[in-house]
């Protein structure tokens, strides 16, 4: 078995290739969608072209491995996609020169539906995560995580329009884009995703000032947290600084503290998070010394399949906000499962 160094090496190589191909796709957003015809056409591409890239590089570095992806190729394999496999096949060649269309389709259904999460250990993969937030040319991220004993405790994620300016806006892409990764207890480091061979650097955790006021972040999908609830809790908590974007990019903005909470309250019944939206991003935010839980304080339990089972919603907030963030979601009713809609 590959030890935990390795796996973070790997996961790191693996996300940053991802990244590349994904900016490439990006940079072309208007020809892929004229070419395609299809207005989420460039979404589809880079989405097959991580997934074939990450599954790619971590079977070179550690061998073969089970990896719970998002995506499977069946959709891409049938006869009619001639011109959505040439973009996809196009795009992976970026970082896999050789490839060839049989095994980039090989390369993505290994980490297809059939996959199953694994008692000892396996990998969860969202190849882009925050499609819309990839559409509309803000943020998005790849997010790779290696979950074992139901926690993460590997976690790359690869957020290509986030800048290290904190004053840059959210929905300004930046021109290199970061790579977070971290490994259960050591802390987490990051490099620009635009250059694979940059040296890493430790992310430096400040915490802000006690008399700066909080900010909070959350979707900017309205079906992905509820809004409203949101609003009643920073209201209740005289927090007026908020801030919408996609994606595990929240997480990496509070690990850095550049908010100070992210909340992602129930929408609806029955929805149970999935585990590739969180393994990366908790992972990345818990070592930087922020607290991860759903809304009624447990602990995210990745070891009930594909879909965080036991929890609810999600709060990840500096240790300094998450307690009174708690309290106060229990004291508005925010606790509980929505209603039936
Ligand atoms: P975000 O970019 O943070 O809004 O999250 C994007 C993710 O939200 C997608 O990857 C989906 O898996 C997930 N998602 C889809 N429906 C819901 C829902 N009803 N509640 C929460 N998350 C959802
Ligand atoms: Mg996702």
């Amino acid at each position: 078995m590959p030890d935990l160094d390795a796996r973070l090496s790997a996961a790191r190589l693996a996300v940053t290739d991802a990244a590349l191909v994904c900016r490439s796709v990006q940079a072309d957003l208007a020809s892929v969608r004229a070419e395609l015809k299809d207005d989420r056409s460039p979404v589809t591409v880079a989405d097959w072209a991580s997934q074939a890239v990450v599954v790619r590089r971590l079977y070179r570095e550690l061998g073969e491995q089970t990896i719970v992806g998002e995506e499977d190729a069946e959709a891409l394999r049938q006869p009619e996609q001639g011109a959505l496999r040439e973009h996809v096949l196009r795009a992976v060649r970026l970082v896999w020169p050789e490839a060839g269309m049989d095994e980039v389709l090989d390369a993505i259904d290994v980490a297809g539906s059939g996959a199953r999460p694994r008692a000892e250990g396996f990998w969860t993969l969202d190849p882009i995560d925050g499609t819309k937030g990839f559409l509309r040319g803000e943020q998005y991220a790849v997010s790779l995580g290696w979950i074992e004993g139901s926690r993460p405790r590997v976690g790359a994620l690869g957020c290509p329009n986030l800048s290290s300016d904190f004053e840059r806006p959210f929905d300004a892409p930046d021109q290199h884009g970061i790579v977070f990764w971290a490994a259960a207890e050591r802390g987490v480091r990051q490099a620009p995703a635009d250059r694979p061979g940059a040296s890493a650097e430790s992310l430096q955790v400040e915490e802000r000032p006690a008399d700066d006021p909080p900010r909070v972040c959350q979707s900017v999908e309205k079906a992905h947290s509820n809004t409203g609830g949101t609003a009643r809790l920073m209201e209740h908590l005289g927090i007026d600084r908020h801030a919408a974007l996609d994606s595990q990019a929240k997480y990496a903005v509070v690990a850095r503290r550049q908010a100070d909470a992210y909340l992602r309250l129930p929408t609806r019944r029955g929805y149970s998070e999935r585990i590739w939206d969180h393994a990366a991003g908790s992972l990345v935010a818990s070592e930087a010394g922020c607290v991860v839980s759903d809304v009624r304080g447990r602990g995210l339990d990745f070891g009930q399949g594909r879909g965080l089972d036991a929890n609810l919603g999600v709060i990840c907030a500096s240790e300094r906000l998450h307690p009174a963030l708690l309290e106060a979601a229990a004291l508005l009713g925010l606790d509980r499962e929505p209603p039936e809609a």
